[in-house]
């Protein structure tokens, strides 16, 4: 038997005062989170000056940030302490001698704390993110950015206490949601039935561990986290094992190329090739004329934009959802059915740090990037590969399917997948590959993805 986490996602049918609820619990959390990164600013701010003053005294910068006097960055913990001390007044800050507290932050009352904390620790893992994307660990990103009103997506956290179990389902199809801060607790109307998950709640194979609320262009949507215990296969099943190995390659023309075929959907035939559907030219164009309706009916300066304007915007939010929910759901399908059907599987070894980088590359590696497949949003390809490489660790545990990897820019659309040889003088304009050696003729991407599936080795989970 093994514990995975599970998410389990679900439409909501509040009702129209259940909006405002959910309203101000995304509201607090969003402030919740700004709470904590400003804590964050205001101490790395402050180490930051007197490294300038020592560069500015003509110290070099490498050593300027050796010795600049260290501050701890406040955690989720000491941030949570701050908080439970300073709440209570009309700003963030020790009180100032000879002043009363004014009136207190209107954002902390009529929520459930839990709905701060959580805020408090995503505060600190986008802190996190961003170190580890100076240092290298993860793709390049810009400082943590505040959570704009309007702006950032609407949602919040809460983490269920197993003491306290009061995250549940009631009824055929409500969720409960904890109450707190002199608020009841109400439960939201699902609008699809969860029994898959009330099921194994019952039979003591899932525990909540919590739940994730937000909206999503007009709707409103729970994602439950589970920890779901679940008999593992220890090897794959016949099926799988027939199928054997398959190479995965990231295409310029298509997502995806495969070095074999996969069956998507049940029935269908199977395919070589995955859109990404973030290139979906029909939804592209629509979303490029919401977008220009809205930026016609922006008027600069406004105190306020005009009720059209909001609408427009309205419609061009919606259409981001319904894109990233296909997006998801392609992404979702796609793991799914290759863990199903094959025993292992062969990828590239991504590469995090040069991977949102532009495709011109650095100075002194022009990167494959350029050659071998410019003239695509290589960022937003990348990132969606990355998930589809998450997807399959985590997933191929389910299906006893192991993982094979190829070495970050080993060279697996130059040499021939047949014999080896090797085409030194291939420009990206080469779409197939032609072996001189051995006469193969084969699409480019193709011969990618068998390289892959031939050179990869497993690595252990
Ligand atoms: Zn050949």
């Amino acid at each position: 038997m093994s514990e995975i986490i599970k998410a389990y996602r679900y439409a909501l049918d509040p009702t129209p005062a259940q909006v405002e609820i959910l309203h101000r619990y995304a509201t607090a959390s969003r402030c919740g989170f700004n709470f904590a990164l400003g804590m964050k600013v205001a101490v790395y701010d402050h180490w930051r000056r007197g490294r300038d003053r020592l560069i500015a005294e003509g110290m070099d910068k490498a050593e300027a940030n050796k010795r600049a006097p260290k501050i701890r960055v406040p955690n989720r913990n000491r941030t949570q302490a701050y908080w439970r001390e300073t709440r209570g007044q009309g700003f963030i800050g020790p009180l100032p001698e000879g002043q009363e507290p004014r009136e207190p932050f209107a954002w902390w009352e009529g929520v459930n704390n839990r709905a701060y904390y959580t805020a408090f620790e995503d505060a600190d893992t986008a802190w996190k993110n961003w170190l580890d994307s100076l240092a290298g660990r993860r793709p390049a990103m810009g400082f943590p950015k505040f959570k704009r009103r309007g702006q950032a997506r609407e949602s919040f956290r809460i983490v269920h206490s197993l003491k306290n179990p009061d995250i549940r389902f009631e009824g055929p199809r409500r969720l409960r949601i904890p109450g707190g801060g002199g608020q009841p607790a109400f439960t939201v109307r699902l609008h699809q039935s969860p029994r898959g998950l009330t099921q194994l709640i019952e039979a003591d194979d899932a525990i909540i561990t919590s739940v994730t609320v937000a909206r999503d262009g007009h709707r409103w949507h729970a994602s439950v986290l589970a920890r779901v215990t679940q008999q593992l296969p220890d090897k794959p099943t016949h099926r799988q094992q027939a199928a054997g190995r398959i190479g995965i390659d990231l295409g310029v023309k298509s997502a995806l190329v495969l070095s074999d075929p996969l069956v998507l959907h049940q029935g269908a035939d199977p395919v070589l090739t995955v859109d990404n559907p973030r290139l979906l030219a029909n939804t592209a164009r629509k979303l490029a004329r919401a977008q220009r309706v809205m930026s016609r009916r922006f008027v600069k300066g406004a105190a306020q934009q005009s009720k059209g304007y909001q609408e427009a915007k309205a419609k061009v939010a919606k259409l981001h959802a319904q894109l990233a929910a296909r997006r998801a759901t392609t992404q979702h399908l796609l793991t799914k059915r290759l863990v199903q059907q094959y025993s292992e599987i062969a990828l590239e070894t991504l590469n995090t740090k040069g991977m949102t980088r532009s495709a011109k590359g650095t100075a002194d590696r022009p990167g494959r990037n350029v050659r071998q497949k410019a003239g695509l949003n290589r960022a937003i390809l990348d990132v969606g590969f990355a998930e589809i490489h998450r997807q399959l660790e985590y997933k191929a545990r389910w299906h006893a399917v192991t993982i094979a990897r190829v070495p970050t820019f080993f060279p697996s659309s130059k040499s021939c997948h047949r014999c080896g040889w090797v085409d030194t003088d291939q420009t990206l304009a080469d779409r197939t590959f032609h072996c001189q050696a051995c006469g193969t003729i084969i699409d480019r991407d193709a011969n990618a993805a068998h390289n892959i599936k031939i050179h990869a080795t497993p690595v252990q989970p």
